[in-house]
Order: structure tokens, then C-alpha cells, then sequence
């Protein structure tokens, strides 16, 4: 049976799309195709699929992936996305809140993790898996530092997201921000496509982009305790616009000499502002600083 378009799934279900859940669903096959083949998929792997909607880009998922586990949140696509596909036993759908769920857990678990779902994570086998998503955009930020930071991370990630977003998690030395950081510490990011409001339904008033997120078997600074680095960074990014002596050392609570011995010591100039320094900067500070 030829595959149906967005508008015959909404008519079809009679459906309305729900704003508050982000939901603009992608339309343009071309696109949909594109996105996939980012994520370079073989039979051999497993994805994750966050908000799969009204399941177009799952078919394009399905046809080229081993196993797909979507995660929706809007109970009234899970039956519509179980009838859709239900000649195919590798593709399965949770209806969970994707920020309430270990990613990794749900695949070890076939896709029947629930959120009250208690038995403990080293018990289960968790496969690599890759995310490919168009992602809810409310929660952009919230989902990658789920993922990125979850206990078995997905080895790669493909995900459309607001393109002012996606080009400020690209950003280099000088227009660097707190999500940049959060984003490179774990993954190479590069945009691989850019995405039209005109190809979805409904329209979104911003254009996107597709992410490409290789994550990293280290994190980009070593030797530094994340959650060390994380609060550094938080601080030189907590009064925007402000030299880092004095950003740094209102934000860790320290003494403007203390902060400047610090900086000095990784040979970073104290005049300078959080949004120039590198990822191997803030390491250099983190570990002149504990
Ligand atoms: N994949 C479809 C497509 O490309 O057309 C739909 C993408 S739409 C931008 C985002 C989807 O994420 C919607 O289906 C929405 O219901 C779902 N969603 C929103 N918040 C979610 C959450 N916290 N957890 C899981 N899914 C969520």
C-alpha cells in the first residue's frame, strides 16, 4: 500500500496538531530521506526515535535500520502509529515523556520500559544505538542533555532542531555559549541540512536544520571532572558580557585574586569574556581552579 502523506494521516485519524507538544510535522519527503541517510544506517543498528508523530520519518527509520524504538509522548498517535505499522514487528512504540526515560534502558527493554519501571539498570542489555528525531523544539536543549549525558549515550545522533539553535550549538572560540559547550564536551556537532519552515505542516514560524552529532568515546577535555568543568563554565557564562575575573569569581564564590592566579595559571588573559575561550581553555581553568 502507498504510503500516506501528513495531510491524509490527518484527515484519516482526524487529527489536530497539538502546539503545545511541538508538533510540526515534517512533510517533504526529500527532506525526510536526507535525514536518514545522515544517520547512515544498516541493518545492523538500532535506533531510537524521539516523537515519531504520524510515523513518516519511522517508515524511512524502518526500511533501513535493524529495530526501531519511538518514543511519543501524545497518547493519541500511539494506536494511529501501532495500526500504521503493524506488519512490522521490528519497529515499537513507548508512550513515554523521552526526559523521564533512560534512553538506553528502553531498548534493553524492547520498548516496554515505563516510567515507574524500577528493576535496575545493570541488569538489562542495552545495544549501541544511534537517535535519529525531528525533534519537539520546546525541549531541544533538555533532550541533548539527556542524551549526551545518560549513562550509555547513543554513539551518534541525527536531529532536526530550530536553526538559530542548531548554529549556535556549532559555534566556535568567540560566539561560544553555555549550550555549545554542553554539546562539544560530548559530541563533534556539524549541520548537515537546512530545513525550510515550508516543509512542514504546520508551518513553524522559524526555519530548522539538521544536527549531526558524533559522539564522542571521550569527552572533549580530559582529565577534569565533568560536573567540576560544568560549574566553571556556569559561572564565566553567569553575568553575560562580563570579564571572566570577575564573572568567575561571582560565580564560584572566590576572591578576584584567587581567580586571576587561576586564570593566569592556565594562561588565559582575565579580561577576556566566557564567549572566546575553547573547550580546552575552560579544562585549563577548571583544573588551575580546584
Ligand atoms: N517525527 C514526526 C515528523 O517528523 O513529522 C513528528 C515530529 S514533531 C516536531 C515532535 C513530536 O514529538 C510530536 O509527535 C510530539 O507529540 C512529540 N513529543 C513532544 N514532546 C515529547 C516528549 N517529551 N517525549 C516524547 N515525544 C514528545
Amino acid at each position: 500500500m502507498k504510503a500516506l502523506s501528513v495531510f491524509e494521516l490527518i484527515c484519516r485519524f482526524d487529527l489536530d496538531p497539538k502546539k503545545s507538544l511541538g508538533q510540526n510535522f515534517l512533510v517533504d519527503e526529500s527532506h525526510l530521506a536526507r535525514i536518514a541517510a545522515a544517520a547512515e544506517l544498516s541493518p545492523m543498528d538500532t535506533v531510537l526515535e524521539i516523537g515519531p508523530g504520524l510515523g513518516v520519518l519511522t517508515r524511512h527509520l524502518a526500511a533501513q535500520a535493524g529495530r526501531v524504538v519511538a518514543v511519543e509522548l501524545d497518547d493519541r498517535l500511539i494506536p494511529v502509529l501501532q495500526e500504521l505499522f503493524a506488519d512490522q514487528p521490528r519497529v515499537s512504540f513507548v508512550h513515554a515523556d523521552i526526559l523521564q526515560v533512560d534512553p538506553a534502558t528502553l531498548l534493553a527493554d524492547n520498548g516496554r520500559q515505563t516510567t515507574d519501571d524500577q528493576s535496575p539498570v545493570a541488569n538489562r542489555q542495552s545495544p549501541p544505538y544511534k537517535v535519529v528525531a525531528n525533534l519537539p523544539y520546546y525541549i531541544t536543549s533538555a533532550v541533548l542533555r539527556h542524551l549526551l549525558e545518560s549513562p550509555q549515550p547513543p554513539t551518534l545522533a541525527v536531529v532536526m532542531v530550530q536553526r538559530e539553535v542548531a548554529q549556535r550549538i556549532v559555534a566556535q572560540p568567540g560566539e561560544m555559549s553555555l549550550l555549545a559547550i554542553g554539546v562539544q564536551f560530548y559530541a563533534e556537532a556539524k549541520i548537515v541540512q537546512k530545513v525550510p519552515a515550508g516543509a512542514f505542516h504546520p508551518r513553524p514560524k522559524v526555519d530548522s536544520a539538521v544536527l549531526r552529532l558524533d559522539v564522542r568515546p571521550q569527552s572533549a577535555v580530559a582529565g577534569v571532572d565533568p560536573a567540576w568543568y560544568f560549574a566553571v563554565v556556569r559561572a564565566g557564562f553567569g553575568q553575560k558580557r562580563k570579564q571572566l575575573r570577575n564573572s568567575v569569581a561571582a560565580g564560584l564564590g572566590l576572591s578576584k585574586e584567587a581567580t586571576e592566579a587561576g586564570l593566569a595559571a592556565a594562561g588565559i588573559d582575565a579580561s577576556r569574556r566566557a564567549e572566546t575561550l575553547s573547550l580546552t581553555e575552560w579544562g585549563a581553568l577548571a583544573k588551575a581552579l580546584i
